[in-house]
C-alpha cells in the first residue's frame, strides 16, 4: 500500500541506512535518507518531513543535535530514535520528551513498522485536532469581532448585578477599560436619579420572563470629565447551560443573569433637547419665552398658595426701544436686547425667572418674597444697572426701563391677572415719563379698562360711521381769501358726545386703527372737496393730517392716487400735514414717499413746526412747501410782551429756505398784525374760524371774501 507520508532515515552507517530504507520503502512509504546528522538538517530544510528515523550516535553531528535543530526551527516532524545506545535507559526520559518513541538496534522490523504506524496515526489525529481548534478559534474570533465592533455596548450582568461581560465599545463611549468594568456593579454606573429605571432593567428576573425591557438612562463616564451619555437600554434575562465547565462543575451549573445592549442615543437626546429648548426659549436672548414663563408662574402660584407666601411679578419694558431700532437698525437692536438681558440677569437671585415676553418686553418672576420691599430692591437695582451705557460697535447707547410690579396674592391670584396687572402698572410709568418702577393698584385698572374699551368702541365707530370731519379755514390775510381748509376729525360718540382727536389719535396709532381711520378721513375730505367743486367753489385746497404709519404703509401712494381719481381731483387740490418727528424716524423712506406725493402735485406742510428737532440743513433736503408755525409760539405773541423772538426766528428761517409759511392758533387781532408785519401772511385760528361742519364751512366760503376783515367765527 502506497503511503503519503514522507519518511527521513538518518544514520552514519551506510549499511544500516540501506536496510532501514529498504524496510520502509517495502512498506509503501516515501523515503529519503541522510548519511549523518549534518545531511539530515539539510534534508529537513528541503522537505516537509513527516517522520524521521534517527540514529543518536553519529560522529560530528549527533542525533541530539538534530533534535535540537528540529526544536529550534519548530519543524513539525515526528522523531523515532533508532539507536544502539547502551545507556539508553537512563536517557529514555529525556528522549521521551523529544521523540515519539525509541527503538533499540538491532531492531525487530515488525516492532519498528508498528511503532512507525502508531506514530503516524497519532500525528494524523493531532492534525485533525489542530484543524478543529483553528476553526474554533476563528469562529470565536469572528464572534468577538462582531460583538466588539457593535455600535452598541453589549454586556452581561449576573444575578447579583455585577458585570460579567462587556464589549470594547464601552471604552470609546465612556472611557472605561473593559477589565475595570468586569466585577463592577451596575449601580456604580448610573445616576441616583435613574436608580429606579436601572433596577427595572438590570435586576434579575425569572428566565421565563423573556420579554425584553427598555428604558432610557444615562451612564456616568469613567472620569466624570465628559458629559454623561444617554443610552437606550434593552435587556433580556439569560440562562446559559455552562457546558464547557461541565467537568469542573459536576452538577451542570447554569449561568443566570441579564444580557443586554445599550445604544448610545446622546445625539438624538441632544436634538430633542434643542427642539425643546427652542420651544421654550427665546433664541435671541436665550431667556425663557412667554410659554415657559407662564408655566413657571403657574407652578409658583400653586406653591405660594400652599405655602402661604408672597410673590412678585414684574413687567419690564425698554423705553424708546423702537426709536433705537428704527434709527440704528435691527442688528443693533438685537444686540442691544442681548446685552440688556445679560445685564438684567445679573440683578436676579437664584430661583427667579426672567423671560423675554416679546419685542422689548421682559417679565420677571420672584416666586418667594417677604413683601413689596424685596421687589423694590430688585426693581431699583435693575433701573440702576441700566444707567450704565451699552457699547455696540464703539457706540455708547443709553437705555432706560420701566418696571411694573404686581404682588401675589393682593394684586391677583392667577397667572393671567398677575401678568396683566404688572403690565398695567408698567403702562402707568410710560405715561409718567418712564424709567421708573411702579406697583400695581386697583385705580390703574379702571384707567386701562377705559383705554381698552376706547379701542373697542373705536373699532365699532369705524363700522358705524361715528366719525365726522370738521373744517377749519386757512386765510391769506393780504387778499382776505380762504386758501384752504384743514380737515380735522372728531368722534361723535353715542354716549360721551363729541370726542377730540387729541383723546383718540394716539390710541388709534398704537393699535393700528389709524390706517382705516386715516383712509376714511382721506376719502371723506376728498369727497367733500369734490362736492364743493361741483358747487362752483374752486381755488380752495384741502389740508389733511397724516400719521407716520399711514405714510409707511406700502400702498399709501396707490391709495391717494385712487381717491383722487374717484373724486376727479388733482394732487394740486391737496395738502398733507406731517410732523417733523414722523420724517425723522425713517428718513430715506419718508423722503421717497414725499417725492411721490410731490409728483402727484400734492403739497407738503410741516405741522407743529418748531416743536421737533429739525435742523436747517435737514429741512433743505426735504421736498416740502410749507412750514406751519405751532400754535404754542403764536400764543406767545402778546401785546405787551417782548419774548416773541421764537416766532421771529421761525419766520426768518422759513424765508431763508424760501418756504411758504402759515401760523396756526391765531386768536386775536394783535397776533394777526404782528405776524403780517413780520411777513407771515397765511393764518389759521379761532380768530378766523373754529373747525366747523361741512355746511357751515360752505356758507363761510360763499359769503366771502373781503380783505383784511375779521371773518365770522362759527362752531
Ligand atoms: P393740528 O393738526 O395741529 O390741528 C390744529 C389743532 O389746533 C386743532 O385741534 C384745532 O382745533 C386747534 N386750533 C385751531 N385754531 C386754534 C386756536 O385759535 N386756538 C387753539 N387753542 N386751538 C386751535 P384738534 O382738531 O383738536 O386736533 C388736534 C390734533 O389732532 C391735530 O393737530 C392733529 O395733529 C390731530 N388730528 C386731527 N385730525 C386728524 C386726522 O384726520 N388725522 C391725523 N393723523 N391727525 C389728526
Ligand atoms: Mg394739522
Ligand atoms: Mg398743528
Amino acid at each position: 500500500m502506497q503511503r503519503n507520508e514522507l519518511v527521513l532515515v538518518v544514520d552514519d552507517q551506510p549499511r544500516m541506512l540501506q536496510s532501514l530504507q529498504d524496510l520502509m520503502v517495502g512498506s509503501g512509504y516515501n523515503v529519503i535518507t541522510a548519511l549523518g546528522g549534518q545531511q539530515a538538517t539539510e534534508r529537513l530544510l528541503e522537505h516537509d518531513v513527516d517522520l524521521m528515523l534517527l540514529d543518536l550516535k553519529m560522529p560530528g553531528f549527533s542525533g541530539h543535535q538534530v533534535m535540537d535543530f528540529v526544536e529550534e526551527r519548530e519543524l513539525n516532524t515526528t522523531v523515532i530514535v533508532v539507536s544502539g545506545e547502551t545507556c539508553f535507559d537512563a536517557m529514555s526520559q529525556v528522549l521521551k520528551s523529544r521523540a515519539y518513541d525509541y527503538i533499540r538496534k538491532p531492531y525487530v522490523p515488525e516492532d519498528l513498522l508498528h511503532t512507525v504506524e502508531n506514530a503516524l496515526n497519532a500525528r494524523q489525529l493531532e492534525c485533525q485536532n489542530q484543524v478543529m481548534n483553528d476553526r474554533l478559534a476563528r469562529s470565536e474570533k469572528l464572534h468577538r469581532y462582531l460583538v466588539n465592533s457593535s455600535p452598541d455596548i453589549v454586556y452581561m450582568i449576573d444575578n447579583k448585578g455585577y458585570f460579567t461581560f462587556v464589549n470594547d465599545r464601552i471604552a470609546e463611549l465612556l472611557g472605561y477599560v473593559k477589565e475595570e468594568l468586569i466585577g463592577m456593579h451596575y449601580r456604580d454606573l448610573v445616576f441616583i436619579a435613574d436608580a429606579e429605571q436601572a433596577s427595572y432593567v438590570f435586576s434579575p428576573r425569572a428566565a421565563a420572563d423573556t420579554s425584553p425591557r427598555n428604558v432610557e438612562l444615562r451612564f456616568k463616564s469613567r472620569d466624570g470629565d465628559r458629559p454623561p451619555r444617554f443610552f437606550e437600554i434593552k435587556t433580556i434575562p439569560i440562562e446559559l447551560q455552562a457546558d464547557d465547565e461541565a467537568e469542573t462543575d459536576s452538577d451542570g451549573a447554569t449561568e443566570v443573569g441579564i444580557y443586554g445592549v445599550a445604544r448610545d442615543i446622546s445625539d438624538r437626546k441632544e436634538a430633542e433637547r434643542t427642539i425643546n429648548f427652542q420651544a421654550y426659549h427665546d433664541l435671541l436672548t436665550r431667556l425663557p419665552n412667554r410659554a415657559l414663563f407662564k408655566d413657571r408662574l403657574n407652578l409658583a402660584v400653586a406653591q405660594a398658595k400652599r405655602a402661604g407666601h408672597q410673590m412678585a411679578v414684574m413687567f419690564l419694558d425698554l423705553d424708546r426701544f423702537k426709536l433705537i431700532n428704527d434709527t440704528l437698525g435691527h442688528i443693533y437692536g438685537d444686540e442691544l436686547l442681548q446685552l440688556v438681558s445679560q445685564s438684567l440677569q445679573g440683578c436676579l437671585r437664584d430661583g427667579d425667572t426672567l423671560a423675554r415676553f416679546g419685542g422689548d418686553e421682559f417679565t420677571l418672576l420672584m416666586p418667594e418674597v417677604d413683601g413689596k420691599d424685596d421687589a423694590t430692591v430688585v426693581a431699583k437695582k435693575i433701573i440702576e444697572r441700566l444707567r450704565q451705557p451699552f457699547t455696540i460697535e464703539g457706540q455708547e447707547i443709553y437705555v432706560t426701563i420701566s418696571v411694573g410690579i404686581a404682588m401675589y396674592p393682593q394684586d391677583g391670584s392667577s397667572m393671567d391677572s398677575l401678568v396683566k396687572n404688572a403690565d398695567i402698572a408698567m403702562y402707568h410709568i410710560k405715561g409718567r415719563g418712564k424709567n421708573d418702577y411702579q406697583f400695581y393698584c386697583r385705580e390703574m385698572n379702571e384707567a386701562t379698562m377705559q383705554r381698552l374699551s376706547l379701542e373697542r368702541d373705536m373699532r365699532k365707530a369705524l363700522e358705524s360711521e361715528q366719525f365726522v370731519l370738521h373744517f377749519q379755514p386757512q386765510i391769506d390775510v393780504i387778499s382776505g381769501r380762504i386758501v384752504a381748509f384743514e380737515a380735522l376729525v372728531r368722534w361723535q360718540h353715542p354716549s360721551f358726545g363729541m370726542i377730540s382727536p387729541t383723546d383718540f389719535i394716539s390710541v388709534a396709532e398704537e393699535t393700528g386703527l389709524i390706517l382705516p381711520l386715516g383712509e376714511w378721513v382721506l376719502r371723506k375730505a376728498c369727497s367733500v372737496l369734490s362736492n364743493w367743486r361741483e358747487q362752483g367753489i374752486h381755488d380752495v385746497r384741502m389740508a389733511i393730517n397724516l400719521s407716520s404709519m399711514q405714510i409707511e404703509h406700502k400702498n399709501f401712494i396707490g391709495l391717494v392716487h385712487e381717491v383722487l381719481r374717484e373724486n376727479r381731483l388733482s394732487g394740486h387740490d391737496l395738502e398733507m400735514e406731517i410732523t417733523e418727528n414722523l420724517i425723522m424716524q425713517d428718513m430715506e423712506n419718508s423722503i421717497k414717499k414725499l417725492m411721490q406725493l410731490n409728483e402727484l402735485g400734492v403739497q407738503i406742510a410741516i405741522d407743529d413746526f418748531g416743536t421737533g428737532y429739525s435742523s436747517l440743513s435737514y429741512l433743505q433736503k426735504l421736498p416740502i412747501h410749507t412750514l406751519k408755525i405751532d400754535r404754542s409760539f403764536v400764543n406767545e405773541i402778546e401785546k405787551d410782551g417782548d419774548d416773541a423772538c421764537i416766532v421771529d426766528a421761525v419766520i426768518a428761517m422759513a424765508s431763508g429756505l424760501r418756504l411758504n409759511l402759515i401760523a396756526e392758533g391765531v386768536e386775536d387781532e394783535y397776533q394777526v398784525e404782528y405776524l403780517r408785519d413780520k411777513g407771515c401772511c397765511e393764518m389759521q385760528g379761532f380768530y378766523f374760524g373754529k373747525p366747523a361742519p361741512e355746511k357751515e364751512s360752505v356758507a363761510l366760503l360763499l359769503n366771502l371774501p373781503f380783505a383784511d376783515q375779521r371773518l365770522p367765527s362759527v362752531g
